[in-house]
């Protein structure tokens, strides 16, 4: 007897013949699927007739910082310095466990209502240190797999420093490891929830963490995550102070390797390309926040073709979306326009990116990523008798640059229905909305205490007249 039965639908299912079948079904026995095909039927529990719509694994977004889902348009269109210090900090360095657990559901919300099942989190906001675990049991609630990389600051972010008198977001070393290994214990392996360790960008961290840091992840068989030449400023960084190009320092401490996820590396030297390749690192790739922030646009195409293993992420508030479908429909086209070569990154490619590739990078190839017996039921379905859709003569490539994340309607995630016909069934969605507002205007309030001229100050001072301050009141109107 089937728990669940999804039946009439096209299933595109990754298997490792990436077997698209037409008109198929998918049987799940507990959190399980246990049959894939054209002719599977039998006495179940509950059937989702599925006709019209495409069915796939769930996209995995190996790369965000929730955290950041209350700050969206606030400072946009700026370079990542000046964005980080005048607007990111001051208003993040204000987040309790309250914010906290809210960013968590707003982001979780938006992530299930576009077709994301697993999320890998990067959280070094340790203004609290129960803010992550309050992260950890709202993304527990809302049903969704979650790869968390514990950050781990202890030197500067966005300009405070560890020697300034007031400190916010960075740590002591004895400090954040000490809570580290409580969340660790707690959360680990625990229903759908692993724990990586993040330590931070090179110049967020003292060489001594870093090492120490990842000593921790290899004693405890944990991975290794965090942001590794995303930006030119950090190349330089990595140059003057350790005289090694970023991910030449990554490596000249042990961070690379197969247990090792570089989140961006777009500043790669062509040795540093070779170290990926030979150390069997796995990079996430991020192009809508990376293009953005003009960082630039990672050798992508590069890595694939050298063997690497690449999956896909938001990033943070910077990329505007938690929709996989965009970042899979711009990591394409960023590459192709790159190199000249419409037939350098495919549709098939990118699809790849955000499921099969994602669950190898954050080392959850076992469990999801393709549909097909044994693996957990982390399915999509998306509704394609609309007009952008319709017309599917391929359906892979209509997904990838015809679909958007509201296109989905129905998300399962380990055999749980999460998602039906676009209602959230394990989240109040009205009342997360609600906090989410009140959250954001009291981050908003104290920042503005805080700089006074922060959210009044336009930018570019150059910028359009029509661009207006963001005040608290704002977000207080907004029903
Ligand atoms: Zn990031």
């Amino acid at each position: 007897m089937f728990d669940l039965l999804i039946k009439n639908c096209t299933v595109v299912t990754l298997d490792d013949k990436r077997r698209v079948l037409p008109r198929a079904a998918i049987a799940v026995e507990g959190s399980h699927i246990v049959a894939v095909g054209l002719e599977v039927d039998g006495a179940t529990k509950k059937v989702i007739d599925a006709a019209g719509c495409v069915a796939m694994p769930g996209l995995i977004n190996a790369h965000t910082h929730v955290y950041q889902a209350l700050i969206e348009g606030i400072g946009y269109d700026m370079h990542f310095d000046p964005w980080n210090w005048r607007f990111l900090f001051p208003i993040v360095s204000h987040i309790g466990p309250e914010h906290a657990e809210v960013s968590a559901q707003i982001a979780a919300l938006e992530m299930i209502k576009s077709g994301t099942t697993t999320v890998s989190d990067h959280w070094y906001l340790h203004t609290n240190f129960d803010n992550i675990h309050l992260v950890a049991e709202a993304f527990r609630d809302a049903g969704l797999r979650h790869h968390v990389v514990y950050g781990l600051l202890d030197q500067t972010f966005a300009g405070e420093r560890i020697d300034s008198a007031y400190m916010t977001m960075i740590r002591r070393q004895d400090v954040l490891i000490e809570a580290a290994e409580t969340f660790i214990s707690r959360w680990h392996q625990k229903g759908r929830t692993v724990v990586a360790l993040g330590p931070g960008s090179t110049e967020d961290i003292s060489d001594r963490l870093m090492r120490k840091t990842i000593e921790m992840a290899r004693e405890r068989g944990l991975q290794l995550a965090t942001h590794v030449a995303g930006w030119a400023e950090i190349v330089t960084y990595a140059i003057k102070n350790y005289a090694l190009r970023d991910l030449e320092y990554a490596h000249s401490i042990g961070l690379t390797g197969p247990d090792a996820i570089l989140f961006h590396a777009v500043w790669l030297s062509p040795r540093e390309m070779q170290l990926v390749v030979e150390s069997g690192s796995k990079i996430v790739h991020c192009p809508v926040a990376n293009a953005h922030l003009a960082y630039g646009i990672a050798p992508v195409a590069e890595l694939r073709a050298q063997g690497v293993t690449v999956g896909l992420g938001t990033d943070g508030a910077a990329s505007y979306t938690y929709d996989l479908f965009e970042v899979m429909k711009m990591a394409t086209m960023l590459q192709k326009v790159k190199h000249l070569d419409a037939e350098v990154l495919t549709a098939e490619d990118a699809l790849e990116m955000a499921t099969v590739d994602g669950a190898r990078v954050l080392g959850l190839e076992d469990q999801v990523g393709s549909l097909e017996p044994g693996k957990q039921a982390d399915i999509i379905l998306v509704d394609f008798q609309q007009p952008h859709l319709m017309m599917a003569h391929q359906v892979v490539p209509k997904l990838v640059y015809s679909a958007r994340g509201h296109d989905v309607v129905t998300s399962i995630i380990g055999g749980q229905v999460v998602m039906e016909n676009r209602k959230v069934l394990t989240m109040d969605e009205a009342a997360v909305l609600d906090r989410a507002r009140e959250a954001t205007a009291d981050l908003v309030s104290h920042a503005g205490l805080e700089t006074h001229d922060l959210l009044e100050a336009p930018w570019p001072r150059q910028g359009p007249r029509w661009r207006v301050a963001v005040t608290p009141e704002w977000f207080k109107t907004r029903k």
